[in-house]
């Protein structure tokens, strides 16, 4: 019970917009010299939960990742550390904020049985990673990919090197990812893949975001919030 005698309600609490910057407070954001505020203020940017984000650091490169040789962000999925890594300074902010939001995303993955209350339900989350075997298996049918990563992912199943649940993760994460940066090629190569589905499997996405951010009240609230940031990140571009 607080002063006025209301109990303490979780889902009513969980309406709030969270308040990342607490949270960020207590998460070491280290090694990005002057861009540490930057760096900070994107990942509070995205709004996905930051509830298992332990750390952020920076890094020169990833030595043992041979799979991801030209990696840009990474998060150690038992830790909750994210990391990014050098390269990532070379890019435009739009790109970056697309990392971000790549790995945010599977800091909220939706195969993973403990990430179920992020969903706001256990139903929530099997709902989003449904969504994300759909278009796997349309990937797989149809081998028309989201982006030159997804592709490489593809390749390395095939030959063994990654496992299905890998697959699925990246997936999800590039799903995310693109819906923040361009949606537009999304929604092109989900029709590409296959006409029928393709609005259903954007409009899933967006529920699986809404229930992230439950702080987002509604898809147009979403829209907006995603526009904003797509503005936001895409301004420097615009000032040549
Ligand atoms: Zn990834």
């Amino acid at each position: 019970m607080d002063e006025n005698g209301e109990s303490y309600r979780p889902a009513e609490a969980s309406r709030q917009a969270p308040r990342v910057t607490e949270i960020l407070h207590s998460v070491e954001v280290s090694g990005f010299g002057e861009r540490e505020a930057f760096i900070r203020r994107m990942v509070e940017s995205v709004g996905l939960p930051l509830n298992n984000v332990s750390r952020i650091t920076f890094r020169e490169s990833s030595a043992q990742d041979t799979i991801n040789s030209g990696v840009l962000g990474s998060v150690h999925l038992e830790t909750g550390e994210l990391s990014f890594y050098k390269r990532l300074e070379g890019l435009p902010e739009i790109a970056q904020l697309g990392v971000t939001a790549h790995e945010l995303a599977h800091e909220n993955d939706p195969h993973k049985k403990e990430n179920a209350s992020l969903y706001g339900s256990e139903q929530n989350m099997q709902r989003a990673a449904e969504n994300v075997k759909k278009l796997t298996n349309q990937t797989k049918e149809s081998k028309v990919f989201m982006n030159w990563y997804h592709k490489f992912l593809f390749q390395q199943l095939e030959a063994g090197n990654i496992d299905e649940t890998r697959f699925l993760r990246e997936t999800h994460a590039i799903m995310v990812e693109l819906r923040y940066t361009n949606p537009k090629h999304l929604e092109e190569v989900l029709k590409s893949q296959n006409k029928e589905t393709s609005a259903q499997i954007m409009t899933e996405l967006d529920t699986t975001l809404l229930s992230l951010m439950p702080h987002l009240r509604n898809k147009n609230e979403l829209e907006q919030h995603l526009l904003s940031l797509r503005q936001a990140y895409n301004s420097k571009l615009n000032t040549h």
